[in-house]
């Protein structure tokens, strides 16, 4: 029988492919947002759709609906966004989080749950496995956005002991792809739109610090993969390869052809030296494989921004 899904977040960058991919595996999506960072554009193509559907609301606010899982996804994810108004970033993430969980306790249904890498902070263990506690600054400027996925997964795992909920905590660690908003201020989608449009590429601090870049289509195979199975996590969800943020910027430039230079900004602060997914247990758990490169995801991801730059003039 058809499944009816509620996606929290659908509208924003890794909802709008979630949706997708939920609605070609034959269910009813139900997308909420409140179209903080989510745009209509990025679920445009999805409206016309008889099984899609939209709510705009905040999940900080609690919710009556009926469906049979959840895919708890809302919440700013770019350091600039999520630093805009950082007690709502909080609470986002804890009283949005407890509303869907209490909401998936009322009808015993499964909750699917985003965290992120970020709850490893500035790691000391490289690379980082799933059972790494992490080394995160509960003050600083990133602690908002930590501290808070770091209390949600908290919150989802006292429901399963408490309550027996079905739950499924991912840690995501940095995926980029189309519907990436071009203000979004994440790295990938400033260098691409720096790079087309001619203007200096911005490095904050040496460009040493390293990162794993996942394409969207190999997470969302991931997030059903995982949903599928009966692991509660956490899990890592990824691309295991590792770039420094400077042979990033250089990868863009070539494949943009770019004339953009390279210009240096302050590091902000906490902002972690090194990331890099263990992926043993995604491997061992739901025979996850990231199968998209940096440069091929980079190679279907140029031409995205290339047309909303096109667009926009
Ligand atoms: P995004 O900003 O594009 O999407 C977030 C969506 O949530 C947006 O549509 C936004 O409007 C919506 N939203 C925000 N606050 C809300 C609220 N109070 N009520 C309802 N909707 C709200 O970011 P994304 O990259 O698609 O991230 C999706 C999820 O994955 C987030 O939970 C994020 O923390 C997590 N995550 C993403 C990454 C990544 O690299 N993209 C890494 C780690 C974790
Ligand atoms: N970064 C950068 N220039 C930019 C945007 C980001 O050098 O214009 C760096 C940032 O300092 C960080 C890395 O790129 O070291 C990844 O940043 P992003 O905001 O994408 O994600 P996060 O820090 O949350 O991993």
């Amino acid at each position: 029988m058809q499944k009816t899904i509620l996606v929290t977040g659908g509208a924003g960058f890794i909802g709008s492919h979630l949706c997708r991919a939920l609605l070609d595996a034959g269910n009813y999506v139900i997308c909420l947002d409140n179209f903080f960072t989510g745009r209509r554009a990025n679920i445009r193509e999805l409206m016309d759709h008889p099984d899609f559907e939209i709510i705009r609301h905040d999940i900080v606010d609690p919710l009556k609906i009926e469906v049979d899982a959840i895919y708890n996804l809302a919440c700013p994810a770019s350091p600039e966004h999520y630093q805009y108004n950082p007690i709502k970033t909080m609470k986002i993430s804890v009283l949005g989080t407890l509303n869907m969980l209490g909401l998936a306790r009322r009808l015993r249904v499964p909750l699917f749950h985003a965290s992120t890498s970020e709850v490893y902070g500035d790691p000391l263990i490289h690379p980082q496995p799933e059972s790494y506690h992490g080394n995160v600054n509960t003050t600083g400027i990133r602690s908002c956005y930590d501290e808070g996925k770091r209390a949600a997964e908290a919150l989802c795992f006292d429901y399963k002991r408490m309550h027996s909920l079905e739950i499924r905590v991912v840690r995501i660690f940095n995926t980029y792809g189309p519907h990436m908003a071009m203000n979004d201020g994440r790295v990938i989608s400033n260098f691409i739109v720096q790079a087309l449009r001619g203007d200096p590429i911005t490095i904050y601090g040496d460009g040493n610090q390293t990162r794993s870049f996942c394409y969207v289509s190999d997470l969302v195979r991931g997030f059903l993969a995982f949903m599928k199975s009966d692991f509660s996590g956490p899990l890592n969800l990824g691309n295991d390869g590792e770039f420094t943020i400077r042979e990033l910027a250089e990868k863009i430039i070539q494949l943009t052809g770019s004339r953009s230079r390279i210009e240096s900004r302050p590091l902000p602060a906490d902002d972690p030296a090194r990331r890099r997914p263990d992926l043993t247990l995604a491997r061992q758990k739901i025979g996850y494989e990231p199968e998209v490169s940096l440069e091929e995801g980079l190679k279907r991801t140029i031409p995205y921004y290339q047309k909303l730059l096109s667009e926009a003039t």
